[in-house]
């Protein structure tokens, strides 16, 4: 049987969150905008360090050279998207179309340079040993390998979750059998007043986590592996937060201390 193919997630999701050597069913309409008209994207670039808008100039040439529209573009040219703060920081994508049919076979910087460029500032809440992991695992999806790349990540996430569940079932005198029984989306629940609200409203996403891996097919592993990131980041935001949060106290209280008494307050 003929595998589909997934239709065009849009020129920002193609070029920042797309891996290398995925194919899309795009149309006439998307063929233009990009490859003649040219697009207006914005994501993460690794120069500033912060999301900006990307332009690319699109090529006339390619449809009124030769009268072709749509689906009749073919295209092996690189697509350069420049940076709107600064031209010369630049994404190089390597698109291949054909008759309807977009392959990126092609990207610089990487997929995984962007988004380890981009989560860099989290992942520094991770100890040492997970965030060589979190590298590889971006670094494996960016080269199509979604179950080893999900396998990586989701030990993370775990470590993440039951790291929340540690540190508060002394106060909460929880039973340490009833929650390592428990599905993944109900241990989120479980949790519901210690991890981030987001999460927790999507628990039921998170249900596959309980699947075993022999139950996942690459494909399965590797478009499951945007939510698992994103919940990870939200961990590691809320942890951040809280701690920051934690030390303004310290700081309040510290002041308050250190504040000369008013005379005859004593
Ligand atoms: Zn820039």
């Amino acid at each position: 049987m003929a595998k589909t193919i997934a239709p065009y997630p849009g020129h920002t999701q193609f070029v920042f969150s797309t891996p290398l050597y995925s194919k899309f069913e795009i149309s006439d309409e998307q063929v233009e905008e990009i490859f003649v008209h040219g697009v207006t994207i914005e994501g993460y670039c690794t120069k500033c360090e912060k999301d900006r808008v990307f332009k690319n100039k699109g090529d006339s040439r390619a449809a009124l050279v030769s009268g072709l529209s749509g689906t009749k573009i073919k295209s092996e040219e690189t697509v350069v998207f420049s940076c709107a703060f600064d031209p010369q920081h630049k994404i190089y994508v390597l698109p291949i179309l054909d008759n309807g049919v977009i392959q990126k076979c092609g990207q610089l910087p990487s997929y995984a340079e962007l988004l380890l460029a981009e989560d860099a500032d989290l992942i520094k809440e991770l100890d040492k040993k997970d965030r060589v992991e979190y590298a590889k695992a971006v670094g494996l999806a960016a080269h199509d390998a979604g179950i080893g790349a999900y396998a990586y990540l989701r030990r993370i996430f775990e470590n993440l979750v039951y790291s929340q569940y540690e540190a508060n079932k002394a106060s909460n005198s929880w039973a340490e059998a009833d929650f390592y029984k428990m599905r993944m989306s109900e241990k989120i629940q479980f949790l519901k007043n210690y991890l981030p609200p987001l999460l927790v409203q999507n628990s039921a996403a998170y249900g596959i986590l309980s699947d075993g891996l022999h139950n996942l097919t690459e494909d399965d592993c590797l478009s499951f592996f945007p939510i698992l990131r994103s919940g990870t980041l939200l961990i590691l935001q809320q942890a951040r937060e809280m701690k920051e949060q934690k030390k303004l106290e310290q700081q309040f209280t510290a002041s308050i201390n250190s504040k000369p008494k008013p005379k005859g307050s004593e």
